[in-house]
């Protein structure tokens, strides 16, 4: 683990309130808030509330597949509470060939417009 994978994200300043967004679900674990540059109506980040070195999931551990497993369980609870249910998309951005421009593990939830496929 490099200097600059332990560097603090701005989503640090999000989990602790420092910095304004709109929170839309938060458990004890996980915290979904509305992405600042939606790309779709529905456009939500969530975040694991401690990073424990899952900077992006090409870093992924053993010990993470327990906080895994809740993310995506978490990304149909806020789908569904979004009013998404029927027609959502996931993401996970890992890396800069994936355009990945925060280093704390997010799953973006997209919704509300017809997707398209291959994303590109
Ligand atoms: P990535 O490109 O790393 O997959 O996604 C990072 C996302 O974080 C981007 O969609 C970007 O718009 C969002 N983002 C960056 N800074 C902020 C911020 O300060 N507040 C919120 N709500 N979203 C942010």
């Amino acid at each position: 683990t490099t200097a600059d994978n332990d560097a603090p994200t701005i989503f640090d300043k999000i989990i602790a309130k420092e910095i304004p967004s709109t929170i839309v679900y938060e458990d004890e674990k996980v915290l979904a808030f509305r992405d600042i540059s939606p790309q779709a109506p529905v456009h939500v980040l969530l975040i694991p509330k401690i990073r424990d070195g899952l900077t992006q999931l090409g870093k992924a551990e053993p010990r993470h597949s327990e906080i895994l497993g809740h993310l995506l369980y978490a990304a149909k609870v806020v789908a569904e509470k979004e009013g998404i249910a029927d027609g959502f998309r996931v993401v996970i951005n890992n890396g800069p060939d994936a355009c990945q421009s925060v280093y704390h593990l997010h799953l973006h939830i997209l919704g509300g417009r017809q997707m398209k496929w291959p994303p590109g």
